[in-house]
């Protein structure tokens, strides 16, 4: 056996395994199950790649989604590993060819769909052929609670029956202990060594900014902090996107739409460009992402609230898988808590899946509405401690301030009881305020004793005070009079006097930012790293694969401080292996050789 620390090397160009990767690794190349949890950009892949290399026999990998099985076959072949998948995109006849490619003993991993591996037929194959593991990505798909469930995932269970001796490794990015639960119990996983790496995306900064004009706001992030990089924008609804997505362009960026509305070939041709070509903003519904392994994607944007931390989570941990600086960036205002609340309360299920639904919305809103460290709140949800602030998320980069509204919380509150908990914001802050209007006068709401009282705070103020109000559970939105509050019991201490409450104080603009650090670093020659992006896009564009499959930009930069004179320096560099050295040394050693006698002659 070939030690999997020069497989590491020799394959894929690394010097070193990551801490837990290593543990891993040396588990599943010895015969045992592996439950392991990383975030995105982690390093999972490594983890069930290695051994299938270092173990006699093909690695079956079970992944939900076809892009991303295409994608990690062809980086594979990149590296010269014989690796396939079989999934529905195939021709009968070219899946004839991989299934006898594995019976003869010549493939090193295979990528299967779910559906497909638990057909009696597939089962009977991978009887007679050699198995080095089964690995199963994003195994949070087991879990019915989460939003990702996949029926055919249930069936997996029956590896470990029909294959008792070949190591399981399931992995996943998002699951909180219950999901973690889930995973053991319904894969039949009890026997599996848990690893589990923090939660942190330390280069992805978190900020969450009021909603007041999205796509001025949207837009004003775009020019200040991403004009030529590619980046996702989600919105809630498909003419949301159309309209975004349309509004960008019209700006100058080369945007592209993607949701469930639009034609099969269509989607497939934007995700396409969003892969292939630099600095494409993807506008998108949650149609879009889940196994979209593009590593420089430079930020993810929101431009509605998700209806949970785990989303939010997973859809903002698409950004710089690479490791490099990323924002993930969204507005957030009074209309998004109403709508989400509303949505919740009409949602189908039992009584228990709704409670489970309406605990993790409130947790969403709290992480919205936190004025303490937004990573420290984010990682503590996931079971995760980070001692100290992280100072790489709004609140920790620009301290929130806030105010008492313990006297305007009652008011509010007063106003939604005495009015019988019938109406809803606009309303209520017309009461507050003392507006004499058509609605007012009708309801003889001008002879109320809150009538008026709130003069003090303008209509800004006063939605602030009711979204942090609804967002932290003392009001709730009703389900069938459209936007009315009601009153929750936790009203009860704060109506008698005996809480107070700290609100946000909500900027009127948000102060001007400063502009982001540039995202190269400042030793880097931005000709040589623009040359070198020219090259591999070429490079790239000749054989039809993504820039990034050919090198992730780390390499790149790698080149830029390096500047590497051979091919054997050339081949030192991280993520260049053996194979990569061989095919694309020279050209990259050209540009730089070129760079290098241009700039001393
Ligand atoms: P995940 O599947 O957990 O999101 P990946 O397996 O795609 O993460 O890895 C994320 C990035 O980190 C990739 O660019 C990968 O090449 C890189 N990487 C993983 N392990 C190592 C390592 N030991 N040394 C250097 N780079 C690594
Ligand atoms: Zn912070």
């Amino acid at each position: 056996m070939t030690s999997p620390l020069s497989i590491l090397q020799s394959v894929f160009g690394y010097p070193a395994f990551r801490s837990l990767q290593e543990s891993v690794v040396e588990q599943v190349v010895s015969g045992g199950d592996a439950l392991v949890l990383m975030p995105t950009g982690g390093g999972k892949s490594l983890c069930y790649q290695v051994p299938s290399l270092v173990r006699p026999g093909c690695g079956i990998v079970i992944s939900p989604l076809i892009a991303l099985m295409q994608d990690q076959v062809s980086a594979l072949c990149e590296l010269g590993v014989r690796a396939a998948y079989l999934n529905s995109t195939l021709a009968p006849g070219e899946a004839m060819v991989v299934e006898s490619a594995l019976l003869r003993g010549d493939l090193d991993l295979l990528y299967i769909a779910p559906e497909r591996l638990v057909q009696s037929r597939m089962l009977g194959l991978i009887e007679q052929a050699e198995i080095a593991l089964f690995a199963i990505d994003e195994a949070h798909c087991v879990s019915q609670w989460g939003h990702d469930f996949r029926a055919d995932y249930l069936q997996l269970n029956l590896l470990h029956e029909r294959f008792p001796n070949v190591p399981r490794i399931a992995l996943t990015a998002t699951a909180d202990a219950r999901t973690r639960q889930e995973i053991v119990t319904r894969l039949n996983l009890v026997e599996a060594e848990h690893y589990i790496a923090g939660f942190d995306r330390p280069n992805i900064r978190y900020r969450i900014t009021l909603k007041q004009t999205p796509k001025q706001q949207l837009l004003r992030f775009l020019k200040t902090e991403h004009h030529r990089d590619a980046g996702i924008v989600y919105c809630l609804s498909r003419k949301k996107v159309e309209e975004t997505a349309l509004a960008l362009q019209q700006a100058g960026y080369h945007a592209l739409p993607y949701h469930a509305g639009l034609p099969a070939a269509l989607r497939s041709s934007h995700q396409a460009r969003f892969l292939r070509e630099e600095a494409v903003i993807m506008v998108a519904t949650i149609a879009f992402g889940m196994g979209i392994d593009k590593p420089d994607v430079r930020f993810v944007a929101h431009l509605d609230l998700p209806k949970t931390i785990e989303a939010y989570y997973q859809e903002t941990g698409r950004a710089g898988r690479d490791g490099l600086p990323a924002d993930a960036w969204m507005v957030y205002g009074l209309q998004d808590v109403l709508k989400l609340r509303q949505m919740m309360g009409q949602s189908e299920g039992s009584e228990e899946h709704k409670r489970a639904e309406q605990q993790r919305l409130n947790a969403m809103l709290g992480l919205c509405e936190i004025t303490s460290c937004r990573r420290q709140a984010l990682l503590h949800y996931f079971g995760d401690t980070l001692i100290q602030p992280c100072g790489n998320c709004d609140t920790c980069l620009e301290p929130v301030p806030t105010w008492d509204g313990t006297e305007a919380a009652r008011m509010a509150l007063s106003a939604v009881y005495r009015t019988g908990q019938r109406f809803g914001v606009n309303h209520l802050i017309d009461v507050l305020r003392g507006a004499e209007n058509d609605r007012i006068f009708q309801y003889d709401h001008h002879c109320l004793p809150t009538f008026g009282i709130g003069k003090a705070l303008d209509n800004h103020q006063w939605r602030s005070v009711f979204r942090q109000l609804v967002a932290r559970g003392y009001l709730r939105a009703d389900i069938e009079l459209f936007g009315a509050l009601h009153l929750e019991d936790q009203c009860r201490p704060l109506l008698r006097g005996e809480e107070t409450l700290e609100l946000r104080r909500d900027l009127a603009r948000p102060a001007a930012r400063q502009q982001t650090k540039q995202r190269l670093p400042d030793d880097i020659d931005t000709a040589l790293w623009e040359a070198l992006r020219e090259c591999r896009r070429s490079l790239a564009e000749a054989q039809g694969i993504p820039p990034y499959i050919i090198f992730h930009d780390r390499t790149l930069q790698e080149m830029c401080t390096a500047l590497p004179r051979t091919v054997q320096a050339f081949g030192a560099l991280s993520g260049v292996g053996e194979r990569k050295r061989e095919k694309y040394g020279v050209d990259f050693l050209q540009v730089i050789e070129r760079h290098v006698q241009g700039g001393t002659g």
